[in-house]
């Protein structure tokens, strides 16, 4: 196995390209922060965790084991990440008349369903705050004893002036921020930026979920919960710590104020702090409050497959915002279709040795947080010399912080190379998919033909009009096989030749208006 490249990852905190060094011998700890429960995940919301997957992705086929935890917000996330407005779970079960937990269960399946869907693997485990309340007092207990905490009217705040350097991940500049607009909405904090630990509910009103505490009967800051579970079965200082681009300013700065203030020191509690860029529309940020809400059932829907959408993301580096549009979603479908089809050509002509790559493909992608080690050695111990080179071009790629476009490149380029071998070509596609998790070697381009809910045809119909079309072109009608091509077209079905098959293919197009 060829491993010369060594992984770089982008520090957040250093804002450099750093090698990657694990702290333990026994596994790369990584902690994401998960979804607020009280809605779908956007497909934005979906990019994080996409990303988060092929990090570590990525840091097994590298041979590291790693441990993946990823939270569960189902209470204390406000309206506003500065702390102010309702709870969002709250607001959300009161409109729905139900109760918080039975929200907050719904959402966390959907969320789980939509990993399923996109070839996101387990984290270790998804802990959940409403079940680490104790743990949060002890903490804030903790931080209170060092005198780094005050109270107000409405609860207890973190003194950030009590730690050195705050705000240094998100680069805030903390003068220009006194002076600002946000200042006013609460004057009785003793600086901006303080945030939360503990929410006291008011006197005369009982919430859904609160708790009895030190400080009033209540419930626990947004922030606290992450510097609580990823101490707890993470320990400090952990390796990785992911999120989305927004999180560096706001989060994080404080999840580091309260990880200073319980280590004791100035340390992040964190190696590297790893941040994804935004999906967009067109400009602006997809959010649930500006009601460009697409979801992954949406794109089902309108027929697209949720592994189109993986190989959409990973065909821009995380580091850079994705514009999220129609033509870039119906090209990924496309693309991905044609090396889908090819893969299907090569299977069928290399039989059983082919059928057994894929057959260890279907069984890798239930493997959970161990090295991708052994399965390596299984896909590239007989790869000839052009096969290799192409190896060391996609371990090149994304061992330089996370390189997926380059790689989807270089897979690309081998499935079309007339110089590698049927199988070379199978066993390089088994090993880049264990990065790319597309299930490339045993997904049927059946699967990714997904009828758009609003079609008006059905397939049969559609394989109907296509023979008949084959038929009047074998009979030179030609006026007769172009009538047909048009009612295709107006039935938003894409109908082409497929050269390499020796037969015409169709498929329904993506309906994204
Ligand atoms: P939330 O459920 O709102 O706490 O967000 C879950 C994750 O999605 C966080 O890591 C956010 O930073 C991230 N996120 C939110 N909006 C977007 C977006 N438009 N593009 C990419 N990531 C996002
Ligand atoms: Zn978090």
């Amino acid at each position: 196995m060829t491993d010369a490249s060594q992984v770089t990852l982008f520090n957040s905190m250093t804002r450099k390209l750093e090698p990657f060094e694990p702290l333990r011998e026994d596994g790369v700890r990584i902690y994401t922060c998960g979804p607020t429960v009280y809605n779908y995940a956007h497909l934005g919301n979906l990019r994080a965790y996409v990303f988060g997957d092929t990090l570590r992705r990525v840091l097994q086929w590298k041979g590291f084991d790693v441990v993946h935890v990823i939270n569960i917000t189902d209470v204390g996330h406000l309206t506003s990440d500065a702390d102010e407005g309702e709870d969002k779970v709250e607001v959300a079960a009161r409109r729905a008349n139900r109760s918080a937990y039975e929200i907050t269960n719904y959402y966390t399946d959907a969320y789980f369903a939509d990993l399923k869907l996109l070839g996101i693997r387990p984290a270790a485990m998804y802990p959940r705050a409403t079940e680490h309340i104790q743990e949060m007092i002890a903490f804030v207990q903790d931080l209170a004893d060092k005198g780094l905490t005050y109270e107000i009217e409405d609860g207890l705040y973190f003194d950030t002036s009590k730690v050195a350097d705050y705000g240094a991940l998100g680069a805030l500049n903390l003068e220009a921020q006194q002076h600002g607009s946000r200042v006013a909405a609460h004057q009785d904090k003793r600086q901006p930026w303080d945030f939360c630990l503990w929410r006291r509910s008011p006197p005369d009103q009982r919430r859904l979920m609160e708790w009895e505490s030190p400080w009033g009967r209540g419930f626990p800051g947004w922030h606290l919960e992450c510097s609580v579970m990823s101490h707890k079965y993470l320990d400090f200082p952990f390796d990785i710590h992911t999120g989305g681009v927004d999180h560096r300013q706001v989060h994080h700065c404080n999840e580091i104020a309260q990880n200073q203030g319980y280590q004791n020191d100035d340390g992040s509690g964190v190696n590297y702090w790893l941040h994804c860029e935004f999906l967009v529309m067109r400009e602006e940020k997809m959010s649930k409050s500006k009601g460009n809400f697409w979801r992954l059932q949406t794109l089902l829907d309108k027929g697209v497959h949720p592994l189109v959408y993986r190989f959409f993301l990973l065909q821009a580096t995380y580091r850079t915002q994705l514009e999220f549009s129609k033509e870039g979603l119906v090209a990924a479908r496309t693309g991905f279709d044609r090396i889908v089809r090819r893969l299907r050509g090569l299977l069928e002509r290399t039989g059983d040795e082919g059928r057994q790559l894929a057959d260890l493909s279907a069984e890798a992608e239930s493997t959970t947080g161990g090295s991708f080690g052994y399965l390596r050695e299984l896909y590239e111990q007989e790869l000839d010399g052009g096969a290799a080179e192409a190896l060391e071009r996609f371990d090149q790629a994304v061992s330089e912080d996370l390189g997926t476009p380059r790689g989807i490149a270089v897979l690309t380029s081998v499935v079309a190379d007339p110089e590698i071998s049927d199988l070379d070509k199978l066993r390089l596609v088994g090993t880049f998919d264990l990065v790319l998790g597309l299930r490339l070697l045993t997904i049927e381009p059946e699967e990714l033909n997904i009828r758009p809910d609003d079609a008006e045809l059905t397939n049969e119909q559609i394989e109907a009009l296509i023979a008949e079309r084959k038929e009047a072109r074998q009979s030179k009608d030609w006026s007769r096989a172009d009538e047909l091509r048009d009612e295709l077209a107006a039935a938003k079905v894409l109908v082409k030749d497929d050269r390499d098959a020796g037969e015409t293919v169709w498929m329904w197009k993506p309906d994204l208006d």
